[in-house]
């Protein structure tokens, strides 16, 4: 790895350069840069249409990109042919051939590249071991549950030892629970072979838990990169934070008392503070982002605060206990809605606490997290 990496200069592994797609008037992707390191698990996160698959595609080469380029270790592939990129794409299980038994759907890459059957046998009986399959080589895709199935077409994906192995929402047909199961397992081998995955989803949890980075796509724009917990302390702007996981969003407008700047909200009432110091102009519409967790619950306030900082009166409008934790619904006197999750180190008394309670929510400038979009 070390005299890869000095021969080729460290640059990134796979460097996408200001990539777009035009379909006719459709803009597909529009200008997206990326860099992805050898051995990562990125994950491309976005809403249906948001150009996901079609980055994935010109990775791959299955898709002509309009304008910009793609590297794969310092060489320039964009001209490159699919078949000719040290790239593979896993499709569903469905892309199983189903005449054939477990160990030709996953040899048939290596057939027509016409490995020596004994090579092929050895490579074949690899991938089975890894994929946790050993004793399902003679079974049709039939005979197997989707979840196998899913690994067959994993294990015929991995064959020829691509450097990057592309998967487009390849557990989307799985319910939940294996689902879970299947993601858990492809980190699992992700990290015992190292290539370089990257995976297609629209389903944010399924993101943070997988991903070592993740790429947020919108309107065919890359909008934020980051590794999971800093995507989720640090949204980029108000789409990012709701999406993923849950938050409240005070909306507030920037004006002047004096000398000072001052963030005045009707959703509080009262005025916002965080610990960021970002430049706004008088009159710029803001809003501030608080996680459910971060946002602290007294019940029987003394009054109405005066002046009031991150400090807002409401009533509980919806209590839902989940065992460890409870989530909450406050509505504050602007009627504007408050999600609060509680966790059994809460000082208050849960037991206690009634639809239609008088509440006062609060939190820490330090908890708040400011979007100017
Ligand atoms: P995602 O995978 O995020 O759901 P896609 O990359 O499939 O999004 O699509 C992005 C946009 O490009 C959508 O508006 C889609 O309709 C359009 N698009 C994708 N493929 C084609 C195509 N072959 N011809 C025309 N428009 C396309
Ligand atoms: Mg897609």
């Amino acid at each position: 790895m070390a005299d890869r990496a000095t021969d080729k200069g460290q640059k990134p592994f796979l460097r996408i350069h200001n990539i777009s797609k035009h379909f006719a008037e459709v803009r597909a992707v529009d200008e997206v840069s990326l860099d992805i390191q050898q051995g990562e698990f990125f994950c491309l996160l976005g809403g249906s249409g948001s150009g996901k698959s079609t980055l994935l595609r010109m990775i791959a080469g299955l898709e002509t990109a309009t304008s910009g380029h793609i590297e794969i270790e310092g060489q320039d592939v964009t001209n490159v042919p699919p078949w000719s990129r040290p790239v593979n794409m896993m499709f569903q299980s469905y892309a199983l051939f189903p005449h054939m038994n477990v160990e030709k759907n996953i040899a048939y890459g290596l057939k027509q590249d016409n490995w020596p059957k004994e090579e092929m046998d050895a490579r074949v009986q690899e991938l089975l071991d890894l994929v946790q399959l050993g004793e399902y080589g003679k079974r049709k895709p039939n005979q197997l549950s989707g979840g196998q199935r899913q690994r067959v077409a994993l294990a015929r994906a991995l064959a020829r030892k691509p450097k990057v192995l592309l998967l487009d929402e390849p557990l989307s047909a799985l319910d939940k629970k294996l689902r879970e199961e299947t993601q858990r397992q492809l980190v699992a081998i992700q990290k015992e072979i190292g290539t370089t995955f990257i995976m297609v989803t629209h389903d944010q949890e399924e993101a943070m838990s997988i991903a070592t980075r993740i790429g947020v796509m919108d309107r065919a724009k890359l909008i934020q990169v980051e590794a999971p917990r800093e995507m989720y302390e640090r949204p980029a702007n108000k789409m990012i934070a709701g999406f993923i996981g849950q938050v409240n969003l005070f909306e507030g407008k920037v004006s002047r008392k004096g000398n000072t700047q001052i963030i005045t909200s009707v959703d509080t009432g009262g005025t916002l503070e965080v610990s960021e110091k970002i430049a706004l102009a008088d009159g710029q519409v803001i809003w501030v982002a608080v996680r459910p967790e971060r946002i602290l619950l007294k019940t029987k306030p003394k009054g109405r605060a005066a002046k009031a900082i991150n400090k807002a009166n409401g009533k509980l409008t919806d209590i839902m206990y989940l065992g460890g934790i409870t989530h909450i619904q406050v509505t504050l006197d602007s009627e504007h809605p408050v999600r609060i999750t509680i966790s059994e180190h809460w000082d208050g008394d849960e037991a206690k606490l009634k639809l239609g309670d008088a509440v006062e929510i609060s939190f820490e400038k330090r908890a708040a997290r400011l979007l100017v979009s």
